[in-house]
């Protein structure tokens, strides 16, 4: 079931993106050389609680962490670790944060240092992709015209849309119908109609965008170990477009 909030339930799933937002700004700065990825988890868990939420994560079908943070030719559902940041990498923080039983869902590549430029055109054409599917959602339009989009970006620059994980509704759970898939038929899928909340969430690789499950059973790592950018906003349809619920 797709659910429409309410103005008063529309606000709250705003303070929670306003925290994902901030922790995403507070933790920026310490993405650098030497920083293991567990002091990351930590710094952003303290961040959100004493933004009176929660991390939407830990807990969530059994995830025992607070961040998702996914190196390199880790897609998503990354484990945080001893591991040390290095020079060269890209790194995704995907952060969740509960405020009142509402929740917000942003994720962000981010790099470490100096990247190669191949990967800088990766973060670059991966995070244009989600406003190119963000510039779909309208009421009238349909959840396909969102993937469309998003997949004929994503062909243009010679990327690889992993089709296995998709975008969410998001409300009292932090995964809720419908799915937002990353590539689709336009003029088919759920319509979208104002007060749905989605989160919007491309996923593109460098090479082949097949991908396996690690033996942790949770971090997707691509097949060919390409690397991968993942960037997502939390979104609300309104009246004649969308507000972003997870930005500034
Ligand atoms: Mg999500
Ligand atoms: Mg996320």
């Amino acid at each position: 079931m797709i659910t429409i909030r309410s103005e008063r339930e529309i606000a709250l799933l705003r303070q929670a993106g306003n925290v994902v937002y901030k922790t995403h700004q507070y933790i920026k700065p310490f993405i650098k050389e030497g920083i293991t990825t567990n002091e990351l988890n930590r710094l952003a868990e303290e961040f959100i609680i004493s933004n009176d939420c929660t991390p939407s994560f830990k807990g969530c079908e059994g995830f025992p962490y607070a961040l998702c943070i996914s190196i390199n030719d880790e897609v998503v559902h990354g484990f945080p670790s001893e591991r040390t940041l290095k020079n060269g990498d890209i790194v995704t923080l995907d952060i969740g944060a509960c405020y009142k039983g509402y929740h917000g869902d942003s994720g962000w590549t981010y790099k470490v240092g100096e990247v190669d430029p191949v990967l800088e055109d990766l973060m670059k054409y991966t995070e244009e992709s989600l406003f190119v599917g963000l510039s779909q959602i309208k009421p009238g339009n349909r959840v396909g015209d969102i993937g469309f989009a998003i997949a004929k970006y994503a062909k243009e620059h010679k990327l690889g849309v992993v089709k296995e994980l998709c975008g969410h509704g998001v409300g009292t759970e932090v995964h809720e119908s419908p799915d937002v898939p990353n590539y689709g038929k336009q003029g088919t899928g759920p319509l979208l109609r104002e007060g749905m909340v989605i989160a919007v969430e491309p996923m593109l690789t460098l090479g082949s965008p097949s991908i396996y499950v690690d033996s942790n059973d949770w971090t997707i790592i691509t097949q060919d170990h390409s690397p991968s950018a993942h960037y997502e906003h939390t979104v609300v349809v309104t009246k004649d477009g969308y507000e972003i619920l997870t930005g500034e």
